[in-house]
């Protein structure tokens, strides 16, 4: 999609400091960081939100969750832990309408609920 921010930051076009990149994902670091590390783990194919998601998309889905997975024993918090966080729509608060897995790790996280 030719005016959003994610696929300008997947294609080069806008910079970021990017930590992981392969044929299907690319992460980078959040512009305000909301603990000490946090990432933004985004398909390179422009998918809106979570509610856009479709069946023939699980294969990507689930890939995104091995790669935040390896992110987190790349970034040293795999054992300390960390939150993996997708926000959908007004509500959650989703202000980026490429959908993107916020990796949240590094101090000890808020508890949910
Ligand atoms: P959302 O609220 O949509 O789940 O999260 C969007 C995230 O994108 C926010 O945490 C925000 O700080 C981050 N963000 C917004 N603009 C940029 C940018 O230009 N570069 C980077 N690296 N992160 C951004
Ligand atoms: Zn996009």
């Amino acid at each position: 999609m030719s005016d959003c921010l994610f696929c300008k930051i997947v294609s080069g076009q806008i910079k970021s400091e990017i930590v992981y990149s392969d044929d299907r994902a690319v992460a980078f670091r959040d512009i305000a960081p909301q603990a000490p590390v946090h990432l933004l783990i985004v398909p390179r194919k422009h998918i809106g939100s979570l509610n856009d998601l479709a069946e023939e998309d699980a294969g990507l889905a689930g890939h995104i969750l091995l790669v935040a997975k390896k992110i987190a024993a790349d970034q040293g918090v795999a054992d300390s832990g960390y939150r993996i966080v997708v926000n959908c729509n007004k509500d959650a608060g989703q202000a980026v309408f490429h959908i993107h897995y916020h990796l949240l790790g590094g101090h000890c996280l808020a508890p949910l609920g």
